[in-house]
């Protein structure tokens, strides 16, 4: 992970969003590529002026739907973000920043209780917005962990699980953002361009499917000679 982060200069895209905006960026977010999810949030923003739980609450879900279109689905999003909305308005007098006060726990329970917003959204804003300790786990993180053999389970909680016990808590945003890059730049889901990766060398994919000498190669460290076998992200 040193490498990776010294690969990828931290991008916090959070820094200058209230958590409520990182909470409807993340809802936007979903099946869409960065870029469209951020021409439906700045639509979004023109629309209604501020992304606040107030201003979208009162607006309708075709006004919403209609902002969002370039973020896809957005039949689906809208009535949820315009749901939500009303929750934290109705429920936390408008502020989200209540629920991240909260022990992680609970705070990832109260936002789970929000319409639409599974253990991944509420993980980003828990880690972006309220310095709490979680690993979000996205499909490139989901695909790295994956190569990296930090679990071979594939569901959310599992990769999460695995995720949190590699990582040091301080650590978590920023390799989650770091892996994120990482995949984006370069472990694609299809033809990862490994010959261009930092971390080749400590990557069991590329170990078992693309080192000249195949499965189980042999690394020297200092003087040793041994076979590869620990997982990257213990590397601390
Ligand atoms: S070596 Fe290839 S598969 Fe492994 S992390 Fe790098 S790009 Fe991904």
């Amino acid at each position: 992970m040193r490498l990776v982060e010294a690969r990828y200069p931290l991008q916090d895209w959070a820094r200058t969003m209230t958590p409520f905006e990182v909470l409807i960026s993340t809802v936007l977010s979903q099946s869409t590529t960065v870029t469209n999810e951020r021409r439906g949030f700045e639509a979004l923003r023109a629309r209604v002026g501020q992304v606040t739980p107030d201003r979208l609450a009162g607006v309708s879900e075709e006004d919403i739907a209609r902002a969002i279109w370039h973020a896809g689905l957005a039949r689906q999003k809208a009535p949820r973000i315009r749901a939500i909305a009303q929750e934290v308005r109705d429920r936390w007098a408008g502020r989200l920043d209540e629920i991240l006060a909260l022990p992680t726990n609970r705070a990832r329970d109260e936002l789970m209780s929000l319409p639409g917003v599974g253990p991944k959204t509420a993980d980003v804003v828990l880690a972006m917005s309220g310095g709490h300790p979680t690993f979000p786990v996205d499909t490139h993180i989901a695909r790295i962990a994956g190569r990296w053999r930090l679990t071979r389970r594939k569901d959310y909680e599992s990769i999460r699980a695995a995720l949190e016990r590699w990582t040091p808590p301080e650590k978590r945003k920023a390799w989650h953002l770091a892996i994120i890059s990482h995949g984006r730049a370069l472990c694609k889901a299809r033809n990862p361009r490994c010959s261009d990766c930092p971390v080749r060398r400590d990557c069991d994919w590329y170990l078992r499917h693309r080192a000249p000498e195949g499965r189980g190669v042999a690394h020297k460290r200092g003087s040793s000679t041994k076979v590869k076998s620990a997982s990257p992200l213990s590397a601390r």
